[in-house]
């Protein structure tokens, strides 16, 4: 089955990923970006980062069929540093206009920190202006209850934002509940440690219905998995899932919620 995979880390995954992915029935992926695992010396240092996901990534991608697309900004592990931060935020709008760039992401925060919160209200203040959408990261684990509170609390609380434009990720079952209900989309994350597994996210799909829904790898450098949502797709088959339902959490949500961006144009296969 054709699918997406909405949030994954190309950068640190090697070509056999992209040969695996794209066998598996991967037809286009988005690249949010993130904390490289250590923290970056300078702004110079994001501008060659966005020069990798802009140009470099998708460039890899079409060797095997793939359509890359991209999220910029700096990510809350990094929003500590407040000066370096801003460098960042001001750096991206030279970006924008490459082909291949959805929006602002992926935003949000991991200690729940006032920095953090300080950095993740200036990204938004970016986004309206340039009429970008928004990908959101929830804090891992005994962060994540709080600091999904924290983000709904301040993305309602500015009326200039549509949540049909703001996806939020890493959702859990105690966190999937009021992202749906206020409007925005949801992302799973299926991680082969910690966030969710594909029997949990099915569950969730069980729960709360296939709308406004969309699982993602979030492949990266750490313990993660590229192929998770081939995994997924074979756990709602044995569930006896039908193939419609399927297909669209894997693919026609994502292809919904990418549209609202105008540098999204994404060609199906015939
Ligand atoms: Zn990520």
């Amino acid at each position: 089955m054709d699918y997406f995979d909405p949030h994954i880390h190309m950068v640190s995954r090697t070509t056999d990923d992209y040969a695996t992915l794209a066998r598996m029935g991967c037809v286009a992926m988005s690249e949010p970006a993130f904390w490289a695992g250590f923290d970056r010396g300078s702004a110079d240092s994001f501008r060659d980062y966005f020069r990798q996901l802009t140009e470099t990534e998708p460039q890899r991608a079409a060797q095997y069929g793939i359509q890359h697309f991209t999220w910029l900004c700096i990510n809350a592990k990094e929003a500590e540093n407040v000066e370096l931060s801003r460098e960042v935020i001001a750096m991206i709008p030279e970006f924008l206009e490459k082909s291949n760039v959805l929006g602002i992401g992926e935003i949000g925060l991991n200690k729940n920190t006032k920095n953090e919160a300080i950095i993740f209200l200036e990204h938004l203040e970016l986004a309206i202006e340039h009429n970008q959408l928004i990908l959101i990261h929830t804090p891992h684990l005994e962060d994540k209850y709080q600091g999904t509170k924290m983000i709904l609390d301040m993305l309602c609380d500015d009326k200039r934002i549509e949540p049909s434009h703001v996806l939020i990720d890493h959702v859990e079952e105690h966190t999937i509940g009021p992202v749906l209900e206020k409007g925005f989309w949801a992302g799973m994350t299926l991680y082969p440690i910690s966030k969710c597994t594909p029997s949990r996210a099915v569950d969730m799909i069980e729960r709360y219905g296939t709308d406004r829904l969309m699982p993602n790898s979030a492949g990266d450098w750490g313990p993660s998995k590229p192929t998770a949502i081939p995994d997924l797709i074979f756990e709602m088959r044995k569930r006896g899932h039908s193939e419609a339902t399927i297909r669209k959490v894997v693919y026609e949500n994502p292809i919904d919620f990418f549209s609202k961006s105008p540098n999204f144009h994404f060609t199906p296969r015939h």
